[in-house]
């Protein structure tokens, strides 16, 4: 479940999974098209968020791969 802000709806509304249309993997993070509960097509920006141990575990591998 997730949720988005619905500009017709003029409100805050929650996603269940049969209300994602489709997902676009973007630079940016992913672009979620939803309906939502009242039936209005939309599109929201997931943008990407880096994770602790990942990050930390990241950053010695850009630079061994850079240096090599
Ligand atoms: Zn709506």
């Amino acid at each position: 479940m997730m949720a988005v802000w619905c500009d017709q709806c003029a409100a805050q509304t929650l996603l269940w999974p049969s209300d994602i249309r489709g997902i676009v993997n973007t630079a940016g993070g992913a672009i979620v098209a939803y309906r939502c509960g009242a039936g209005h097509d939309g599109a929201t920006l997931v943008e990407r968020v880096a994770r602790g141990p990942v990050a930390r575990r990241a950053a010695p591998v850009d630079r061994q791969v850079a240096a090599a």
